[in-house]
């Protein structure tokens, strides 16, 4: 279904996240029959660029950017003509009135600030100044929201001086994911789960979110944020939200992320005692983490696993381990519900323990699996093994299936329609913040240093006994 007319700004429309996300995701809508015949997408970025050579770079990135199956010479040559550029300075005067004659009246207008942070108070303010956006008009803007509670008010305020809570878009693409977005239709439109979702049915939940990637490029960036802030501020924090939350009334924009707020706002402060962090060292040729920051002297953790209390009615005692790293053993994001044990075993002790687990998997191969116990066939006697009830969005829709959305694409799609649910509010960024800091604060204060971990691995030793000690273990990372 072809979303309201619109033009769409991408500011920073040469940058790395617009080629490698946005118009790669723009062009998926575009081939789908979703974008409108008269759509616009304006790059607007510092390069010295006219139509032409924006679309020539487009192209590239295109084609480098997206699958080959994706890949129609006529298709692109379609979207590229959509495309439009304005040589632009967010700090300067350059570029306002050329951006303006390109904008439509009467249609949607949406601004995605893929720049820096930094820029995003003078961007909001000529856009407002040379009257490019008004009441109607959308913003979207990406991480890092913020890199404590302090900044992320600042920022919010920024924002608020020119556009209501209404306007703004907090892209978290986690929220984008298919699979995530299934997890709130598993829970809330069956009736299965939801009663047994709480301390009394669940012994505890695991969230991981491994990469296999060091730091590469980012190596600067990333020293000064570290896992907590890259990872478990914005992302982690959403899957744990999503998880935990009360049924909202309904599945709208308030609605939901109201009940998510409240989770925040319930999480516990954490005992260092249950905080794990690591750097990883090197392997053959590959740095380690301190020489891809060039700081033999840095603290920032490239691996953090933490034990979570969500003190409320309903998850009261039941732990939720999180974990999050890089240069692990494997590219691997998923949630796991563990259900307890029966709570008596009439098959005797050599039945074994078994358990049902719900498992989440982002990526790859995202998807849901439930874990149940059933007789293995044959005449062996009373044998007890798990198998997997397979709740796979691709299988269970079989080859006919439209090709499932990638996250940005669906998320610059939301905007369009102004559907705000799956977008993070201004409140719910600062609690996240308000939450983080401390901890962050008592690393500083303690001289806190991480632990050494082979690349290839699971992460620190010291992450494993978090579980352990527990007599409790973490889900293979494979
Ligand atoms: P980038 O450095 O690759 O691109 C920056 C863009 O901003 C360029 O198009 C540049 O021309 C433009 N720009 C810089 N100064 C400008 C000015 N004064 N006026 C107008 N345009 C200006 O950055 P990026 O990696 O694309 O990241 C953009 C934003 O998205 C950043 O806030 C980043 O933290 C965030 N982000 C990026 C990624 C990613 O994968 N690259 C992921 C998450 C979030």
């Amino acid at each position: 279904i072809p979303v309201d007319d619109f033009d769409l700004v991408i500011f920073g429309g040469t940058g790395d996240l617009a080629r490698r996300k946005i118009l790669p995701g723009l062009y998926r809508r575009f081939v789908a029959g979703q974008m409108p015949a008269e759509a616009r997408i304006v790059g607007a970025a510092r390069s010295d660029l006219d139509d032409e050579g924006y679309r020539q770079e487009v192209r590239d990135a295109l084609k480098e950017f997206l699958a080959k199956a994706d890949q129609s010479e006529e298709q692109i040559a379609a979207f590229l003509s959509r495309l439009h550029y304005v040589s632009i300075d967010a700090k300067g005067e350059d570029g306002w009135k050329e951006l303006n004659q390109l904008m439509r009246d009467g249609v949607v207008r949406a601004f995605y600030f893929s720049v820096a942070p930094v820029l995003f108070g003078d961007l909001a303010e000529r856009l407002h100044h040379h009257k490019i956006a008004g009441r109607d008009s959308r913003i979207v803007v990406e991480k890092p929201f913020g890199r404590d509670l302090e900044s992320a008010k600042a920022l919010n305020a920024t924002l608020a001086e020119h556009f209501d809570e209404t306007q703004i878009y907090r892209i978290d693409h986690y929220l984008g994911k298919e699979t995530v977005q299934n997890l709130m239709v598993v829970r809330f439109a069956n009736v299965l789960f939801e009663p047994l979702w709480n301390a009394q049915y669940v012994d505890h939940i695991q969230i991981t979110v491994a990469e296999t990637v060091g730091v590469g490029g980012r190596g600067s960036y990333y020293d000064k944020s570290g896992a907590m802030r890259d990872m478990v501020q914005n992302h982690l924090m959403q899957l744990l939200c999503l998880i935990a939350m009360e049924p909202p009334s309904r599945f709208d924009p308030d609605a939901v992320r109201d009940e998510k707020l409240k989770v925040i706002r319930a999480l516990d402060p954490v005992d260092p005692a249950d905080i794990v962090r690591g750097q990883y060292e090197s392997k053959g040729k590959a740095n380690s983490y301190l020489e891809d920051v060039e700081n033999d002297e840095s603290r920032t953790e490239s691996f953090i696993a933490m034990k979570l209390h969500v003190s409320n009615w309903r998850w009261a005692g039941t732990p939720f381990y999180i974990r999050t790293g890089k240069r692990l053993r494997a590219r691997q994001s998923e949630i796991a519900v563990v259900f307890k044990d029966a709570p008596h075993s009439i098959f005797g002790a050599q039945a074994g323990r078994h358990r049902n687990i719900l498992t989440i998997r982002l990526q790859p191969n995202d998807g849901m699996k439930l874990g149940v116990t059933i007789k293995e066939p044959g005449p062996g006697g009373m044998r007890l093994i798990d198998v997997p009830l397979d709740m796979t969005f691709a299988d269970a829709l079989g080859s006919d299936g439209e090709a499932v959305p990638e996250a940005y694409e669906r998320l610059i799609m939301d905007v369009v329609r102004g559907n705000q649910t799956l977008f993070m509010r201004g409140d719910e960024v600062e609690a996240a913040w308000a939450w983080t800091d401390p901890i962050i604060n008592g690393w500083q204060d303690r001289d806190d240093r991480p632990h050494d971990y082979e690349p290839g691995t699971a992460g620190p030793e010291e992450a494993a006994m978090l579980m352990h000690r527990e007599n409790r273990r973490w889900r293979d990372i494979k």
